[in-house]
């Protein structure tokens, strides 16, 4: 039986972006204009939006980030606060851009995607350091994603670990701070082709079977590893292990952008509430089959209630 646990708090590093999204007949060619009759902004970033499913699924949650003290900034963090995450660790920074995504989505549901970082690109890493250690003593799990300063991203690591906190690390992307700072992380969650980049970043082997490379990966990374399989579900990998898959249930899918952010938020708030990693993934993974079945990255974000109603 999934509970909730009276100290179950989640500290959640990472970006904070506006989503432009524009529907097109087809992409833009380089030089060309498509056009499309709509245009669509919804807040997004992989930290806010692991934030949002972390709260929805009822963990305290405190996010640590950056916006630009414009209308964009503003209304991002208005968004937050209204789903119950505390962003007092949000910094509105003046001379910055809140980080924008102008997303093109194509007739057959393509995308073209170019992230403008702006603000997420100034997060230095003394901020996080701060920011983190009012917050840590009550942490049950901090959760590190990395679309933003490399420097940020070892910093947060570094400082939750060596509080003892539990440490979610989500490569997305695989950049190459992560080989800094992965000894600090109890559980990596890639998806499958971030699993094998960060086994090559940390000087992996990369032929042989994927459950063999997913092995390698944390036997050198010495944490656990938690493959995201889209349809197929989850790869759970402890070092010394034989590999077990945790199926993504059999649903209707509508939009998988934001399924990711969707299984960490959710992983991190279970592993705050004290569940092993088991019973956390198999929970999360329930989470984000149902996020699929509706449109946006936040918008199937489900409830702790809804989660345990379809994990039942
Ligand atoms: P990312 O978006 O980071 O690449 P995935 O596509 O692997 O992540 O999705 C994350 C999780 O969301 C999966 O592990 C699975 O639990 C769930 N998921 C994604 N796509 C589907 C789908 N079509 N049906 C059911 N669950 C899905």
């Amino acid at each position: 039986m999934v509970d909730q646990h009276p100290a179950s708090t989640v500290v959640v590093v990472g970006a904070l972006n506006v989503d432009a999204v524009v529907r097109a007949p087809r992409l833009p060619a380089p030089g060309e204009t498509v056009v499309g009759p709509h245009v669509t902004w919804h807040g997004g970033g992989k930290g806010a939006n692991a934030a949002v499913a972390a709260a929805r699924a009822g963990a305290r949650t405190q996010l640590i980030g950056a916006v630009g003290a414009d209308d964009q900034g503003r209304s991002t963090l208005r968004e937050l606060a209204a789903e119950g995450v505390d962003i007092g660790g949000v910094a509105s920074l003046d001379d910055s851009a809140t980080g924008v995504a102008l997303i093109v989505v194509d007739a057959q549901a393509e995308n073209q995607i170019a992230v403008g970082l702006g603000a997420n690109a100034d997060l230095t890493p003394e901020y996080v350091a701060r920011a983190l250690e009012g917050r840590l003593h009550a942490a049950g799990c901090v959760l590190v994603s990395t679309e933003i300063t490399p420097g940020a991203v070892i910093a947060a690591v570094d400082a939750a670990s060596r509080a003892g906190v539990p440490v979610i690390l989500n490569p997305a992307p695989v950049i190459a701070a992560v080989a800094r700072c992965i000894s600090g992380a109890t559980v990596i969650t890639p998806n499958e082709s971030e699993a094998d980049l960060l086994l090559e970043l940390i000087g992996g082997s990369t032929g042989g079977r994927r459950e063999e490379r997913w092995s390698e990966l944390a036997e050198r990374a010495a944490a656990s590893v938690v493959v995201t399989l889209g349809s197929e579900g989850v790869a759970v990998v402890q070092p010394g292990e034989p590999v077990v898959v945790v199926p993504a249930r059999s649903v209707s899918a509508v939009d998988t952008t934001g399924a990711g952010d969707t299984f960490n938020g959710v992983l991190a708030a279970r592993v705050a509430a004290g569940d092993d990693l088991r019973e956390a993934v198999a929970f999360a993974v329930a989470a984000a089959s149902l996020s699929v079945t509706r449109a946006g990255a936040r918008g199937g974000m489900p409830t702790f209630d809804a989660i345990a109603a379809f994990s039942g």
